[in-house]
């Protein structure tokens, strides 16, 4: 039935995509909770674990909810196939590992978010997946140098959280291109509103839904979407697993089946049956909620972020603000390139004090909370160094992008005035 769909602006996809009830249904997209589903016949049953016949059987490996809301976030992205997962850290291990094997290799951008950061400096590491860092604002001839024999990936985030990098997605869809392997790009922080990565050569995007795409810090998330670009067959050797036969499948191969829905049908039915990070169905629910009003959020997240970046620049106590919108950013270019509606609503800046006072300021906020989180409704505030990022070495932190003053204000959707209020009474309780 979508098929036949006008194609509509982002707004309404994000309203409208995903679910089409057909007369008599429900308007609101069920949550179909349940582990199971129903044949009246083995020998149909059996055809879905063959993967001869499309279908549900078992919700670890799929669950209409959670396929409703994937096609959404798939829609938005501008891609052919998505997944959800149980948590943005799932998505980013998934994303990798359905093409990465021990002995292999990929690249990755050093200003990551820290749980991915660990997830592949250490733990990707013991399973024999080697990564390279480099600074995403190296120039094409460091990074070309990073490439091996082996290296299938590579991978960087649209805007760091938390350093607030933004990323030359041509640049490194260029470079990785012409090593012949896939650019997977986290675009959690801008989100499908305000940059779609795949309308710049990016071939996997993947998200932690339990950021902005929740946005109401309800439920923990991810999603996967492919765009459908990259040419598996054409790199056969670099990814056996798409494109030689699975034996657990019966000797199908992914590539020849499913062609351009070769990475998530193998991600689904291959790692998410092995692996088992699904998404629940009343998550999904939720999700889908939060990506109802996706638009209006960020629209006044990006909003309030930049009216707050002004105030703090402007500010006798403040040493420094890094916001990509503000004029003058290192990022500004980069920004107005790739995010021209602006960019998150996350900013980090420092205070002209110490340690400290930089934790006086924090306790002394009154509306805006300490929270481990970013990107939802309510403002919140973190010292990453102290925090978040308190399992990193000074090297580390410094090559992540990550000020030891840093702290990383998340503007939520209040009214912009009274997030500047508090932030005024708390800097003259902390500094003077
Ligand atoms: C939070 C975050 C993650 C991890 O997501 P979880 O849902 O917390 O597992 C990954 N990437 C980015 C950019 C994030 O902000």
């Amino acid at each position: 039935m979508s098929e036949n769909r006008k194609e509509y602006r982002i707004e309404t996809k994000c309203i409208q995509s995903g679910y089409q009830p057909a007369t008599g249904e429900p308007r609101v997209m069920p949550i179909v909770q349940s582990t199971t589903f129903k044949y009246d016949s083995g020998e149909a049953m059996g055809k879905l674990f063959a993967l001869e016949a499309a279908g549900y059987f078992y919700t670890r490996l799929q669950n209409p909810t959670n396929d409703n809301v994937a096609a959404k976030i798939c829609d938005l992205e501008g891609g052919v196939a998505a997944m959800l997962t149980s948590s943005g850290q799932a998505a980013n291990f998934y994303a990798l590992f359905n093409i990465c094997e021990a002995g292999d290799h990929f690249v990755c951008a050093s200003q990551v978010y820290g749980g991915t950061y660990n997830l592949f400096a250490n733990t990707v590491k013991k399973m024999g997946i080697e990564a390279t860092f480099v600074d995403p604002d190296a120039d094409d001839e460091t990074i070309h140098a990073c490439f091996k024999e082996n290296t299938k990936a590579v991978f960087a985030e649209t805007i760091a959280n938390a350093a607030l990098t933004v990323l030359d997605i041509e640049k490194f869809a260029r470079i990785a291109h012409a090593h012949g392997v896939p650019l997977i790009v986290d675009n959690t922080f801008p989100t499908p509103i305000n940059c779609r990565p795949f309308e710049w050569g990016a071939d996997i995007v993947t998200h932690s839904t339990t950021k902005y795409l929740d946005g109401h810090a309800t439920s923990v998330g991810g999603a996967i979407v492919d765009s459908g670009n990259f040419d598996w067959d054409k790199y056969a050797d670099k990814f056996p697993g798409l494109t030689t036969p699975d034996e657990t499948y019966h000797g199908v191969v992914f590539t020849e089946r499913f062609g351009k829905g070769a990475f998530i049908t193998k991600a689904t039915t291959v790692l998410m049956r092995d692996l088992g990070s699904i998404q629940a169905p009343m998550n999904a629910f939720l999700l889908n909620i939060g990506i109802e009003t996706l638009h209006l959020r960020m629209a006044r997240h990006t909003e309030n972020a930049l009216a707050i970046a002004k105030y703090l620049k402007n500010h006798e106590q403040v040493a420094w603000v890094h916001y990509p919108d503000l004029e003058g950013d290192r990022y500004y270019d980069l920004a107005k390139k790739y995010l021209p509606k602006g960019s998150c609503g996350v900013l980090t800046f420092g205070l002209k004090t110490d340690m400290q006072g930089t934790e006086r300021f924090m306790d002394n906020l009154q509306l805006i909370a300490i929270v481990t989180h970013v990107a939802d409704a309510r403002s919140c505030v973190l010292h990453p160094a102290s925090h978040t990022h308190r399992q990193m070495s000074d090297q580390e932190l410094e090559e992540g992008g990550i000020k030891k003053d840093l702290i990383r204000l998340s503007v939520g959707i209040e009214n912009v005035d009274d997030l500047i209020e508090d932030i005024e009474q708390a800097l003259n309780k902390a500094i003077n």
